[in-house]
Protein backbone atom coordinates (compact mmCIF):
# COMPACT_ATOMS: atom_id res chain seq x y z
CA UNK A 1 0.00 0.00 0.00
CA UNK A 2 0.76 3.50 -0.37
CA UNK A 3 2.21 5.72 3.04
CA UNK A 4 -1.42 7.04 3.62
CA UNK A 5 -2.60 3.56 3.28
CA UNK A 6 -4.24 3.58 0.11
CA UNK A 7 -3.80 0.48 -1.94
CA UNK A 8 -1.25 -0.42 -4.25
CA UNK A 9 -3.52 -2.05 -6.33
CA UNK A 10 -2.29 -4.01 -9.42
CA UNK A 11 -5.68 -3.96 -11.19
CA UNK A 12 -6.21 -5.90 -14.46
CA UNK A 13 -8.55 -7.29 -16.95
CA UNK A 14 -9.13 -10.85 -17.43
CA UNK A 15 -10.71 -12.22 -20.78
CA UNK A 16 -11.56 -15.59 -20.33
CA UNK A 17 -12.73 -17.40 -23.97
CA UNK A 18 -15.22 -20.14 -23.99
CA UNK A 19 -12.30 -22.42 -25.84
CA UNK A 20 -9.16 -23.39 -24.67
CA UNK A 21 -5.99 -21.99 -25.70
CA UNK A 22 -3.33 -20.31 -25.12
CA UNK A 23 -2.71 -17.81 -22.05
CA UNK A 24 -1.46 -14.10 -22.72
CA UNK A 25 -0.06 -11.82 -20.54
CA UNK A 26 -0.16 -7.80 -22.10
CA UNK A 27 1.40 -5.15 -19.76
CA UNK A 28 2.53 -1.59 -19.72
CA UNK A 29 3.81 1.11 -17.30
CA UNK A 30 6.48 -1.46 -15.69
CA UNK A 31 8.74 2.12 -15.93
CA UNK A 32 6.43 4.10 -14.41
CA UNK A 33 6.54 6.99 -17.21
CA UNK A 34 6.19 4.93 -20.31
CA UNK A 35 2.44 5.44 -20.66
CA UNK A 36 2.36 4.58 -24.07
CA UNK A 37 1.01 0.98 -23.08
CA UNK A 38 -1.92 2.22 -21.57
CA UNK A 39 -3.90 2.92 -24.59
CA UNK A 40 -2.38 0.52 -26.96
CA UNK A 41 -3.98 -2.02 -24.17
CA UNK A 42 -7.21 -0.03 -24.13
CA UNK A 43 -7.40 -0.47 -27.50
CA UNK A 44 -6.82 -4.07 -27.38
CA UNK A 45 -9.88 -4.34 -25.52
CA UNK A 46 -12.14 -2.02 -26.77
CA UNK A 47 -11.44 -4.13 -30.27
CA UNK A 48 -14.42 -6.15 -31.05
CA UNK A 49 -11.23 -8.79 -32.00
CA UNK A 50 -10.88 -9.43 -28.29
CA UNK A 51 -14.75 -10.38 -27.51
CA UNK A 52 -14.84 -13.86 -28.41
CA UNK A 53 -10.94 -15.40 -27.69
CA UNK A 54 -9.65 -19.05 -27.76
CA UNK A 55 -7.96 -18.79 -24.14
CA UNK A 56 -6.99 -16.15 -21.56
CA UNK A 57 -5.91 -12.41 -22.44
CA UNK A 58 -4.54 -10.92 -18.94
CA UNK A 59 -4.22 -7.31 -19.31
CA UNK A 60 -2.17 -4.68 -17.37
CA UNK A 61 -2.60 -1.38 -17.95
CA UNK A 62 -0.49 -0.37 -14.70
CA UNK A 63 2.08 -2.32 -13.29
CA UNK A 64 4.24 0.03 -11.70
CA UNK A 65 1.43 2.32 -9.79
CA UNK A 66 3.79 4.09 -7.57
CA UNK A 67 5.74 5.67 -10.39
CA UNK A 68 3.22 6.14 -12.54
CA UNK A 69 2.02 8.51 -9.97
CA UNK A 70 4.58 10.55 -9.93
CA UNK A 71 5.62 10.64 -13.35
CA UNK A 72 8.72 8.61 -12.64
CA UNK A 73 10.38 5.72 -14.73
CA UNK A 74 10.97 4.15 -10.85
CA UNK A 75 9.56 3.10 -7.54
CA UNK A 76 10.81 3.76 -3.90
CA UNK A 77 14.82 4.32 -3.73
CA UNK A 78 15.00 4.64 -7.09
CA UNK A 79 14.35 0.82 -7.78
CA UNK A 80 14.05 -0.32 -11.44
CA UNK A 81 11.43 -2.99 -11.49
CA UNK A 82 12.50 -4.00 -14.86
CA UNK A 83 16.16 -4.25 -13.18
CA UNK A 84 14.12 -5.99 -9.81
CA UNK A 85 13.12 -9.84 -11.65
CA UNK A 86 12.45 -12.40 -10.01
CA UNK A 87 12.01 -10.27 -7.10
CA UNK A 88 11.31 -11.72 -3.52
CA UNK A 89 8.84 -11.70 -0.81
CA UNK A 90 11.30 -9.99 1.70
CA UNK A 91 13.09 -7.92 -0.82
CA UNK A 92 12.80 -3.82 -1.11
CA UNK A 93 9.12 -3.07 -2.81
CA UNK A 94 10.62 -3.26 -6.06
CA UNK A 95 11.48 -6.95 -5.51
CA UNK A 96 8.03 -7.53 -3.65
CA UNK A 97 5.89 -5.95 -6.65
CA UNK A 98 8.51 -8.15 -9.16
CA UNK A 99 7.47 -11.61 -7.40
CA UNK A 100 4.36 -11.11 -6.90
CA UNK A 101 3.53 -9.84 -10.90
CA UNK A 102 6.22 -12.51 -11.80
CA UNK A 103 4.21 -15.87 -9.77
CA UNK A 104 0.56 -14.12 -9.72
CA UNK A 105 0.49 -13.40 -13.92
CA UNK A 106 3.19 -14.34 -15.72
CA UNK A 107 3.89 -17.64 -14.35
CA UNK A 108 0.02 -18.78 -15.39
CA UNK A 109 0.58 -17.75 -18.57
CA UNK A 110 2.53 -19.13 -22.23
CA UNK A 111 3.23 -15.71 -23.56
CA UNK A 112 3.83 -12.65 -22.73
CA UNK A 113 4.12 -9.03 -24.53
CA UNK A 114 5.40 -6.21 -22.49
CA UNK A 115 5.11 -2.88 -23.56
CA UNK A 116 7.67 -0.38 -23.42
CA UNK A 117 8.42 3.88 -24.78
CA UNK A 118 11.90 5.30 -24.90
CA UNK A 119 13.23 6.89 -21.33
CA UNK A 120 14.18 10.26 -20.72
CA UNK A 121 13.06 12.48 -23.12
CA UNK A 122 13.94 9.77 -25.78
CA UNK A 123 11.85 9.17 -28.90
CA UNK A 124 11.69 5.30 -30.15
CA UNK A 125 10.59 4.48 -33.71
CA UNK A 126 8.04 1.18 -32.68
CA UNK A 127 10.08 -1.49 -32.92
CA UNK A 128 10.21 -5.39 -31.25
CA UNK A 129 13.44 -5.95 -29.09
CA UNK A 130 13.95 -10.12 -28.44
CA UNK A 131 16.73 -12.66 -28.46
CA UNK A 132 17.09 -14.80 -31.66
CA UNK A 133 17.90 -18.17 -29.95
CA UNK A 134 14.67 -19.12 -29.62
CA UNK A 135 12.15 -20.31 -32.71
CA UNK A 136 9.21 -19.51 -30.90
CA UNK A 137 10.10 -15.87 -29.29
CA UNK A 138 11.45 -14.88 -33.79
CA UNK A 139 8.10 -16.23 -34.59
CA UNK A 140 5.92 -13.98 -32.32
CA UNK A 141 8.63 -11.17 -33.43
CA UNK A 142 7.99 -11.57 -37.01
CA UNK A 143 4.02 -12.08 -36.66
CA UNK A 144 4.30 -9.11 -34.47
CA UNK A 145 4.82 -6.78 -37.60
CA UNK A 146 6.64 -3.83 -36.17
CA UNK A 147 8.71 -1.99 -38.13
CA UNK A 148 12.01 -2.99 -36.67
CA UNK A 149 13.12 -6.03 -34.84
CA UNK A 150 16.48 -5.45 -32.88
CA UNK A 151 18.28 -8.32 -31.52
CA UNK A 152 18.42 -7.23 -27.93
CA UNK A 153 20.21 -9.59 -24.89
CA UNK A 154 18.48 -9.94 -22.02
CA UNK A 155 19.19 -7.52 -19.31
CA UNK A 156 19.90 -8.90 -15.84
CA UNK A 157 17.24 -8.83 -13.85
CA UNK A 158 14.36 -8.20 -16.71
CA UNK A 159 11.00 -9.40 -16.70
CA UNK A 160 12.07 -11.03 -20.22
CA UNK A 161 14.68 -12.58 -18.57
CA UNK A 162 12.27 -13.68 -15.72
CA UNK A 163 9.90 -15.01 -18.05
CA UNK A 164 12.25 -16.92 -20.39
CA UNK A 165 13.57 -18.82 -17.42
CA UNK A 166 9.75 -20.14 -16.81
CA UNK A 167 9.91 -21.16 -20.64
CA UNK A 168 7.32 -18.18 -21.72
CA UNK A 169 8.40 -16.55 -24.56
CA UNK A 170 8.14 -12.46 -24.25
CA UNK A 171 8.26 -9.84 -26.75
CA UNK A 172 9.14 -6.64 -25.32
CA UNK A 173 7.85 -3.44 -27.08
CA UNK A 174 9.36 -0.40 -27.92
CA UNK A 175 7.39 2.91 -28.86
CA UNK A 176 7.36 6.21 -28.24
CA UNK A 177 8.78 8.51 -25.67
CA UNK A 178 7.95 8.44 -22.03
CA UNK A 179 4.64 10.98 -20.42
CA UNK A 180 3.69 11.53 -24.04
CA UNK A 181 1.08 9.06 -25.86
CA UNK A 182 2.52 8.57 -29.50
CA UNK A 183 -0.46 7.92 -32.09
CA UNK A 184 2.06 5.60 -34.63
CA UNK A 185 3.37 3.44 -31.78
CA UNK A 186 -0.10 3.00 -30.29
CA UNK A 187 -0.89 1.77 -33.68
CA UNK A 188 1.71 -0.47 -34.38
CA UNK A 189 1.63 -1.50 -30.40
CA UNK A 190 -2.43 -2.31 -31.21
CA UNK A 191 -1.59 -4.02 -34.40
CA UNK A 192 1.38 -5.98 -33.35
CA UNK A 193 -0.83 -7.48 -30.23
CA UNK A 194 -3.90 -8.50 -32.35
CA UNK A 195 -1.47 -10.21 -34.90
CA UNK A 196 0.36 -12.29 -32.07
CA UNK A 197 -3.07 -13.51 -31.15
CA UNK A 198 -3.96 -14.75 -34.37
CA UNK A 199 -0.98 -16.29 -34.58
CA UNK A 200 -1.76 -17.96 -31.19
CA UNK A 201 -4.80 -18.63 -32.42
CA UNK A 202 -6.70 -16.82 -29.95
CA UNK A 203 -8.17 -14.86 -32.32
CA UNK A 204 -9.37 -16.30 -35.86
CA UNK A 205 -7.08 -16.25 -38.53
CA UNK A 206 -7.69 -13.50 -41.18
CA UNK A 207 -9.86 -11.33 -38.73
CA UNK A 208 -6.82 -8.71 -38.19
CA UNK A 209 -4.56 -7.14 -40.96
CA UNK A 210 -1.70 -9.19 -41.55
CA UNK A 211 1.96 -6.91 -41.34
CA UNK A 212 2.01 -5.74 -45.08
CA UNK A 213 5.68 -5.71 -45.07
CA UNK A 214 8.88 -7.90 -43.61
CA UNK A 215 10.03 -5.91 -40.54
CA UNK A 216 13.72 -4.67 -40.55
CA UNK A 217 15.94 -7.20 -39.01
CA UNK A 218 18.88 -5.42 -36.72
CA UNK A 219 21.63 -7.79 -34.99
CA UNK A 220 22.71 -4.41 -33.05
CA UNK A 221 22.41 -0.94 -31.97
CA UNK A 222 24.68 1.65 -30.30
CA UNK A 223 23.87 5.35 -29.62
CA UNK A 224 25.91 7.83 -30.82
CA UNK A 225 27.08 10.38 -28.59
CA UNK A 226 27.13 14.31 -28.47
CA UNK A 227 30.30 15.50 -29.49
CA UNK A 228 29.42 18.58 -27.09
CA UNK A 229 27.86 20.37 -24.94
CA UNK A 230 25.76 22.65 -26.62
CA UNK A 231 22.06 23.36 -28.09
CA UNK A 232 21.36 20.16 -30.73
CA UNK A 233 19.78 20.97 -33.65
CA UNK A 234 19.03 18.28 -36.32
CA UNK A 235 16.35 17.11 -39.32
CA UNK A 236 17.35 13.46 -38.93
CA UNK A 237 14.45 12.36 -37.79
CA UNK A 238 13.41 8.64 -36.93
CA UNK A 239 13.62 5.39 -39.34
CA UNK A 240 16.08 7.69 -41.86
CA UNK A 241 19.18 6.29 -43.08
CA UNK A 242 22.19 7.14 -42.23
CA UNK A 243 25.44 6.93 -43.83
CA UNK A 244 29.14 6.42 -42.52
CA UNK A 245 30.36 9.94 -42.72
CA UNK A 246 27.21 11.85 -42.61
CA UNK A 247 26.97 14.78 -40.67
CA UNK A 248 23.20 13.90 -39.59
CA UNK A 249 23.16 16.84 -36.40
CA UNK A 250 24.73 20.12 -35.39
CA UNK A 251 25.69 21.43 -32.01
CA UNK A 252 26.33 25.16 -31.41
CA UNK A 253 26.69 27.98 -28.51
CA UNK A 254 23.19 29.47 -28.13
CA UNK A 255 24.60 31.98 -30.61
CA UNK A 256 25.67 29.96 -33.16
CA UNK A 257 29.27 31.33 -32.94
CA UNK A 258 30.86 28.07 -32.24
CA UNK A 259 29.44 24.72 -33.96
CA UNK A 260 30.52 20.83 -33.70
CA UNK A 261 29.15 18.26 -36.65
CA UNK A 262 27.75 15.57 -35.24
CA UNK A 263 28.62 12.63 -37.58
CA UNK A 264 27.19 9.05 -38.44
CA UNK A 265 29.93 6.02 -37.30
CA UNK A 266 28.46 3.65 -39.36
CA UNK A 267 25.59 2.63 -41.98
CA UNK A 268 21.76 2.30 -40.01
CA UNK A 269 18.77 3.84 -39.32
CA UNK A 270 17.71 5.75 -36.43
CA UNK A 271 15.46 4.08 -34.31
CA UNK A 272 15.75 6.46 -31.05
CA UNK A 273 16.48 10.22 -30.75
CA UNK A 274 16.83 12.79 -28.03
CA UNK A 275 13.67 15.45 -27.78
CA UNK A 276 15.98 17.69 -25.87
CA UNK A 277 17.41 20.25 -27.53
CA UNK A 278 19.87 21.02 -24.45
CA UNK A 279 22.83 18.20 -24.52
CA UNK A 280 25.76 17.76 -22.36
CA UNK A 281 28.93 16.09 -24.07
CA UNK A 282 28.95 12.33 -24.16
CA UNK A 283 24.63 12.48 -24.22
CA UNK A 284 22.95 10.07 -26.21
CA UNK A 285 21.83 11.71 -29.19
CA UNK A 286 20.59 9.14 -31.85
CA UNK A 287 19.68 5.58 -31.41
CA UNK A 288 20.73 3.67 -34.86
CA UNK A 289 20.41 0.04 -35.79
CA UNK A 290 22.96 -1.46 -37.86
CA UNK A 291 21.59 -2.68 -41.23
CA UNK A 292 22.83 -4.09 -44.25
CA UNK A 293 20.53 -2.44 -46.56
CA UNK A 294 19.79 1.48 -45.28
CA UNK A 295 18.04 2.77 -48.39
CA UNK A 296 16.11 -0.66 -48.33
CA UNK A 297 15.13 -0.24 -44.06
CA UNK A 298 14.14 3.04 -44.67
CA UNK A 299 11.78 2.55 -47.34
CA UNK A 300 10.48 -0.57 -45.76
CA UNK A 301 9.36 1.57 -42.08
CA UNK A 302 8.12 4.32 -44.33
CA UNK A 303 5.97 2.11 -45.95
CA UNK A 304 4.78 0.31 -42.55
CA UNK A 305 3.74 4.18 -41.32
CA UNK A 306 1.54 4.72 -44.49
CA UNK A 307 0.45 1.40 -43.38
CA UNK A 308 -0.75 1.94 -40.28
CA UNK A 309 -2.50 5.11 -40.73
CA UNK A 310 -4.65 3.81 -43.67
CA UNK A 311 -6.14 1.42 -40.92
CA UNK A 312 -9.34 2.53 -39.88
CA UNK A 313 -10.26 -0.04 -37.18
CA UNK A 314 -8.26 2.15 -34.71
CA UNK A 315 -10.98 4.43 -33.34
CA UNK A 316 -9.91 6.23 -30.48
CA UNK A 317 -13.58 6.74 -28.94
CA UNK A 318 -14.58 3.28 -29.08
CA UNK A 319 -15.19 2.48 -25.15
CA UNK A 320 -14.25 -1.05 -23.98
CA UNK A 321 -16.98 -3.31 -23.40
CA UNK A 322 -17.94 -4.38 -19.75
CA UNK A 323 -16.34 -7.71 -18.60
ZN1 LIG B 1 10.77 0.89 -20.18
Amino acid sequence: MLPNHAAFDLDMRVIHGLKPGKRLFICATIHGDELNGIEIIRRVLASSLTKHIHGTLIAIPIVNLFGMLLHSRYLPDRRDLNRSFPGSEAGSSAAQLANTFLTEVVAKCTHGIDLHTGSNNRLNLPQIRCGFEHDETLRLALSFGAPVILKSKIREGSLREAAENLGIPTLTFEGGEALRFNEFAVRAGVAGILRVMSTLKMIPAGKCSAAKGSPVISPSSRWLRSPMTGVLRSACWLGDKVLKGDVIAKISDPLGTTTTDVVALFDGIVIGRTQNPLVYKGDALFNIAWVSDPTRAQATIEAFEEEEFEEDQFNLFTETPLP
